[in-house]
Order: structure tokens, then C-alpha cells, then sequence
């Protein structure tokens, strides 16, 4: 699941950085998670979808009333995401719910489903038909599952030479392998490719987690039935990831500074790419750039 992360988790910060003896007023605001580096650069193959704007809407205007109404509208694909996970979460609060045929009604029950669109209610009882034929976590030795609205992961601090920020990684699932290996899970829904550079991200959080511990991530889609091959990234890789991280994180903070200091250089510092994919952009009743049709 994907989670945004921003200027949240002050204190938490502040005791980090006075700990370490970083200065406040210089590193407060730095931070990167997978979501911004998908807003920063395509996943492969979807290049011709990405749009530097939405990062502009998302990260330097989100304060902006109308901005912030469009940001909190779930669509119709995060309704789904997150409910299968709430749903995941629901069974193993109960097992016993894995066990009665009544299981699947329960869960909807707990969700509320009967509240959600005809197709949110219609792909969500299939993820809870799905799991509850397979429930993949049963027998796992489950060290962490999370229902899915919990907020901001706790962040962890990052130092990439002098230079320090937050990562914010927001795991779904973790167990462990019988043999000890720490299993990093993401749970996916709909049709999109699993994108690595998330299971790195979290890689990248599990060695600040769990450190000298040998760990794997995979991808299960909980509406396909699909799990990706285990990942693993050696010390190189990881490290090439925190210093990308670090690059987005400055970047991040030097582009929103600009903003702030002249908000006409919107669309210089965060050019639009308009194009087909612009029907499925949250911006696209607010962006002039637009090219989608969007109902009056
Ligand atoms: S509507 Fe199109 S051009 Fe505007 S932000 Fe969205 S994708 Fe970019």
C-alpha cells in the first residue's frame, strides 16, 4: 500500500535531531518515502503517464482549500486498496472468521461495505473471497500487519554522510521465515506492475530495523492471487537507494522554497505533461493544463 508522508512527525524529529546533534532549523523538513520518488520519477514503463505537476499540487499546494478537498476524496482504486488491507487485518484480528463460511459476510460487515459504490463493494468481496479461500498469512509467524489508516509510520533517520532525513516506510506486513529471514510484505489490488523500487525503499527501512538480519520483500496482489519473486538488495544497492533518497529529499525541499518565494514559477518548477492519462488525475478540474473532459 502506499502511503504519503510529509512535514508530519515534528517531535518525533526533534528528539531524533537533538539526539544527534543536527541542526533544527536547517534539516526539520527533510524527508523522502517511495510515494514522493514516484511523484519525482516514473515507474518503468509509465513514463509517458508522469506528470511533474501532480507533485506540484500534491507536496506545494495541498494547503490550498480546493486542493485539499480533492487530496482527501478517496478514488474509487485507494477505496479498494485500503479496505483489503482493513480486510486482511480483520481476519487475523479473528481466525476463527477464516474458518466459518459466514467469515467473508462478517468482515464486510466490519467494513462497512455496504456503504461503498457498487464496484468498490463488488472488487472488495472478491479480495475477501480470495483470502479467506487463501489466507496466506495463516502459520506465518507474523511480526507486524497493519490495518491500513493507522497515519504516518514512525520515521526513521537517515544520515547520508553529514547530511540527514527522515525515511518514512509505511510496511504492511512483516514475518519471519523459519530460517530467520525477515519478510517484508506489500499488498497490492487492481492490474498495476509491482514497481521495485518500493521493495527497495523498505528494504532500505528494514536494515535501520533490523539490522544485520537477512530480509526479502514480495508483492502479493490480493485480487489476482499473484506474489511476486522475493527481492533482495545487497549493501551497495541499498546504499545507491539512500542516496537517491537523499537527492529527492533536497530537491524536494529546494522546489518547494522556490514556490514560496515566487508561486507565479508554479509551472516551471513543476511543468505539466498533459495527455490522456490527465481523466485519471485528481487535478484535472483544477488544472489548466488539462486535457481530460471533466464533467460540469
Ligand atoms: S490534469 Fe494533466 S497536466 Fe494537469 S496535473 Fe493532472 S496529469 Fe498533469
Amino acid at each position: 500500500m502506499l502511503l504519503t508522508a510529509d512535514a508530519g512527525c515534528l517531535v518525533r524529529y526533534q528528539q531524533e535531531s537533538w539526539i544527534s546533534g543536527v541542526s533544527l532549523m536547517t534539516k526539520i523538513w527533510q524527508f523522502a518515502s517511495y510515494h514522493l520518488w514516484s511523484l519525482f520519477s516514473p515507474q518503468v514503463s509509465k513514463e509517458a503517464w508522469h506528470c511533474d505537476m501532480k507533485r506540484g499540487f500534491t507536496k506545494a499546494r495541498k494547503k490550498e482549500p480546493i486542493v485539499k478537498a480533492l487530496l482527501e476524496k478517496d478514488t474509487s482504486w485507494q477505496r479498494i486498496g485500503l479496505l483489503a488491507q482493513k480486510g486482511v487485518y480483520e481476519f487475523h484480528q479473528n481466525t476463527q472468521l477464516l474458518k466459518q463460511p459466514r467469515g467473508i459476510e462478517q468482515v464486510a460487515e466490519i467494513l462497512q461495505l455496504n456503504q461503498e459504490s457498487a464496484e468498490v463493494q463488488k472488487r472488495v468481496t472478491g479480495v475477501l473471497k480470495n483470502y479467506h479461500e487463501n489466507p496466506i498469512l495463516v502459520g506465518k509467524n507474523v511480526i507486524k500487519l497493519i490495518r491500513g489508516d493507522e497515519g504516518f509510520p514512525e520515521p526513521i533517520l537517515i544520515r547520508h554522510g553529514n547530511y540527514h532525513f527522515n525515511l518514512y516506510a509505511a510496511i504492511d506486513c512483516i514475518f519471519r521465515e523459519p530460517d530467520g529471514t525477515i519478510h517484508i510484505l506489500d499488498f497490492k489490488t487492481g492490474k498495476s506492475e509491482f514497481d521495485r523500487r518500493q521493495a527497495f525503499v523498505y528494504l532500505l527501512a528494514a536494515s535501520y530495523l533490523y539490522p544485520q538480519q537477512p530480509t526479502v520483500a514480495s508483492f502479493y496482489n490480493l485480487e489476482s492471487g499473484k506474489w511476486s519473486k522475493c527481492i533482495t538488495a545487497t549493501a551497495a544497492q541499498l546504499n545507491a537507494i539512500r542516496v537517491e533518497l537523499a537527492k529527492i529529499a533536497k530537491q524536494h525541499q529546494r522546489d518547494l522554497r522556490r514556490y514560496r518565494f515566487n508561486a507565479a514559477t508554479f509551472q516551471q518548477i513543476y511543468p505539466p505533461n498533459p495527455g490522456f492519462h490527465c481523466q485519471y488525475c485528481n487535478f484535472n478540474s483544477i488544472c489548466k493544463f488539462s486535457v481530460a473532459e471533466v464533467p460540469a
